[in-house]
């Protein structure tokens, strides 16, 4: 008598055009076997959505796979080449030096995605480098994600995250871990730049890949190069305004982690901010503030400038035909951005049509913040409360409450102007504002406890971030702002 044992072998339906269309941009590679896999978090609703069986990919099997010691039925791995300015100097060759690309998967939507490993051992684009990435980091990189897609922002997601059995050598030893990743693609601008720094053949059969995978309708247009640079600069602008209304700082704004999709990528030393405050740096080398929180527009469109360098050839026959229009397109940046920024803080104030004093009332609210060093997330949040009459709490963030009293009262007379369902404006607010972020000092929390083999607290803080906008009782230290103490010795660190 034998039992019936349940087939739970993860099944992929891999489909791989990047390396069939993309010779040039990658190396075939695997991954380092990882002597002790264990997996450490597994996003279940993700794999549902990717077409995956959630009990395969937790059998042994499935962890195999998820950590690279397994290469699944039609999966192709290869490390990407891409470029990159890093902090504003350019690096001919970076690409994957401890990543791979397995393959791609059309998910239950229709949408191609990218299933990627990320820490999974030294590539031929390593360096110096040992290929292996730390339990934390990967870790956070699963937070931050998974609370940037419940903010609604596009991002890469976080599969799993499995620890290899290895300790790795950083600060200290540290347990090492691979991250499946999922990714719209991961084109960056550097990969543009790596292709055009080489050969204008394979720019060209790139830049045709991208738009058949992102832009489709570009490829229609009457000059499809410009109308793609004109895409990624939309999708940017409207990327980086996401980030700015929740006050998001990504850190390492270098080329190599901008990408063309429009997605959020790779969550090094990121942060939100406590206090609101624009020179708000979060990467331990970023010295000078490059990419400090209010300076993520100006870099953006840096970046795109990049880009733009990399398509001018195609754009016209001449670079000197080109130059007018792609400048056209880069220099439309800004007002992209503020559209929709200035959309996005409308919604926040729950201001319904746009206004001629709007900005300056958004503009005062932020100087008062700013001023007071008040909580970025606590502000917005609470004046919602305030519109259905219980002002004390957002009073209680501003040590000096008088100036901040006179602009309430200007605020609540603009709102409240006319026939408003008080009541639902400060509903619609609350969908805007969110009351949980991953702050610093909780994020820090949940990664030293697993790092010590505790994932309590790391599945708490998933279960609080997966609903931002909404408040419940019982988890409201998750609210709270740190102490000022964590908050003024706080910054992450690069070597990840
Ligand atoms: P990042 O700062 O993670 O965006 O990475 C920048 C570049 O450094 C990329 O080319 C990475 O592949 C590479 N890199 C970062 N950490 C490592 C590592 N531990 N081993 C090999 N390459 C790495
Ligand atoms: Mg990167």
């Amino acid at each position: 008598m034998g039992h019936v044992s349940v087939v739970t072998r993860p099944h992929f339906d891999f489909d791989n055009t990047y390396v069939r269309e993309m010779e040039g941009l990658f190396e075939h590679w695997q991954a380092a076997q990882a002597p002790a896999p264990r997996l450490l978090a597994l996003n279940a609703h993700l794999a549902g959505e990717l077409g995956l069986d959630v009990e395969a990919l937790r059998s042994e099997d499935g962890v195999a796979v998820l950590v690279g010691n397994v290469v699944p039925e039609g999966a192709s791995p290869v490390a990407q080449a891409y470029a990159g300015h890093q902090f504003g100097g350019f690096s001919p060759r970076l690409g994957d030096g401890r990543a791979l690309l397995l393959g791609e998967l059309v998910d239950v939507h229709g949408n191609r995605r990218d299933l990627h490993l990320k820490g999974s051992g030294r590539t031929p684009f390593a360096r110096g480098g040992d290929g292996k990435a730390a339990v934390g980091p990967m870790l956070r990189e699963h937070i931050l994600g998974e609370a940037m897609h419940a903010l609604g922002i596009p991002t890469t997601r976080a599969l799993a995250v499995v620890a290899t059995g290895e300790l790795i050598h950083r600060e200290g030893i540290l347990p090492g871990a691979v991250l499946a990743r999922v990714a719209a693609s991961h084109l960056r601008v550097g990969t543009f730049q790596y292709a055009a720094d080489r050969d204008p053949q394979l720019l060209r059969r790139l830049a045709d890949y991208a738009i058949a995978r992102h832009v489709p309708s570009a490829a229609g247009a009457d000059n499809p190069y410009l109308a793609f640079f004109e895409h990624v600069v939309e999708a940017q602008a409207s990327l980086i305004a996401q980030w700015m209304l929740v006050g998001f700082i990504h850190g390492v704004m270098n080329t190599d982690n901008m990408t063309i999709s429009g997605e959020t990528i790779d969550y090094g030393p990121c942060s939100f901010m406590d206090a609101y405050d624009p020179a708000t740096v979060f990467s331990s080398i970023d010295h000078a503030g490059r990419y400090a929180f209010g300076n993520q527009p100006h870099i953006a469109q840096w970046n795109l400038a990049r880009l733009g360098e990399t398509l001018l050839f195609l754009i016209a026959d001449e670079p000197e035909a080109a130059i007018g229009p792609a400048t056209d397109v880069l220099h439309s940046f800004p007002e992209r951005f503020l559209a929709h920024w200035q959309a996005g803080m409308r919604a926040k104030l729950g201001l319904a049509d746009a206004q001629d004093d709007d900005v300056a009332l958004i503009d005062d609210l932020l100087a008062l913040m700013h001023a007071q060093r008040v909580d970025h997330t606590s502000a917005f949040r609470s004046l919602s409360s305030a519109l259905r009459g219980e002002a004390g709490p957002a009073r209680a963030l501003f040590t000096d409450p008088a100036p901040f009293d006179m602009w309430l009262q200007r605020w609540l007379d603009r709102v409240t102007d006319g026939a408003v369902d008080v009541e639902a404006v400060a509903a619609e607010m609350d969908l805007v504002n969110p009351i949980y972020i991953p702050r610093n000092h909780l994020v820090e929390e949940a990664l030293a406890a697993a790092t010590d083999g505790d994932l309590g607290p790391f599945d708490a803080l998933m279960g609080v971030l997966s609903e931002p906008f909404h408040e419940r009782a019982g988890v409201e230290r998750y609210a709270a702002p740190a102490t000022a103490a964590f908050a003024g010795g706080y910054q992450t660190f690069c070597g990840t």
